[in-house]
């Protein structure tokens, strides 16, 4: 954690961990390609988010700027949700087993006294994913109602997010970030823990996320709706990936590449050449491998 997201691991990161967790730190160590398509699913979700927000640009200072950004659209996210019923790319933290986590909730929607969660993927080609694929996104889903769960739960409070950050009671943003806000009409609370309360007692106010979660694949090449995976929260299956994912994290043992079942995976991936993907490493985790 410390060398890899010392200000927090991306629910993404977790993710794409069940695909390859070797991959996942070959990114770290030697950055991604960023592809054709990564670039159309980002623009997708920039025409979603921009189709109910106003996106400004703002310049974080500090780390506490950062976080008082984060905290502020997801107070703007929760509102907007409250009053028009849906919000778009809600920034969100927690904790899965003891790692600090934090990601932006794809969709939100309130609906007869429920709360719905939706993720819109893209895909390159115009089929559904395969049942890897899908497993990967099931799980950044999971993670998502977790985190939004257990602050609604008060498993994970404002002080738990001050004090990840080495932050206490007087911690506030620089006088730059203000003004920039102030320049565009806006306001921002300046006193981090005073905001990251208003923004954790608001998400007690609604109610938990439900089990039955959607993600929707459209063609990037048609931009047409290819079909929709529904499903439902699993808790074991969820706890099981946790604990997973959570040893990698804590340097439990080292970085797992992909099984002999799901070697195909490796025909796509940017890292082969570097990969060794060591049987013998294979055979002492046969047990983990039905995971990746
Ligand atoms: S080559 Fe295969 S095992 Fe190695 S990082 Fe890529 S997907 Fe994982």
């Amino acid at each position: 954690m410390q060398k890899y997201r010392p200000h927090g691991i991306a629910v993404t990161d977790l993710s794409a961990q069940l695909w390859c967790e070797k991959q996942l730190e070959f990114s770290f160590e030697k950055g991604r390609v960023k592809t054709k398509e990564m670039q159309k699913g980002k623009e997708r979700h920039t025409d979603l988010h921009e189709e109910i927000y106003v996106i400004i640009k703002v310049e974080p200072r500090t780390i506490e700027d950062f976080i008082a950004v984060r905290l502020n659209n997801c107070l703007v996210g929760l509102t907007t949700l409250l009053k028009g019923k849906m919000t778009r790319e809600l920034p969100i933290y927690g904790k899965v087993n003891s790692l600090f986590v934090l990601g932006s909730i794809d969709e939100l929607v309130l609906k007869n006294g429920k709360l719905l969660m939706l993720d819109t993927k893209t895909r390159g080609s115009n089929n559904m994913p395969s049942e890897s694929q899908k497993r990967v996104t099931r799980f950044q889903l999971m993670l998502y109602k977790h985190l939004f769960d257990s602050i609604k739960d008060g498993k994970f409070n404002h002080n738990d997010l001050l004090a990840f950050y080495n932050l206490n009671e007087k911690s506030t943003i620089t006088k730059d970030i203000q003004k920039q806000f102030l320049e565009m009409g806006d306001n921002i609370e300046p006193n981090i823990n005073r905001l990251s309360q208003k923004v954790f007692s608001m998400i007690k106010g609604f109610p938990e996320i439900s089990d039955n979660l959607q993600i929707r694949y459209e063609s990037q090449i048609t931009k047409k709706l290819i079909g929709s995976d529904e499903f439902q929260f699993n808790a074991e299956l969820f706890k099981r990936d946790c604990d997973f994912v959570e040893e990698f994290w804590l340097e439990k043992r080292k970085a797992i590449p992909v099984g002999e079942s799901n070697k195909w995976k490796c025909n796509y991936c940017e890292f082969k050449t570097f990969c060794s993907n060591n049987t013998k490493t294979l055979n002492l985790f046969s047990n983990k491998q039905i995971l990746s």
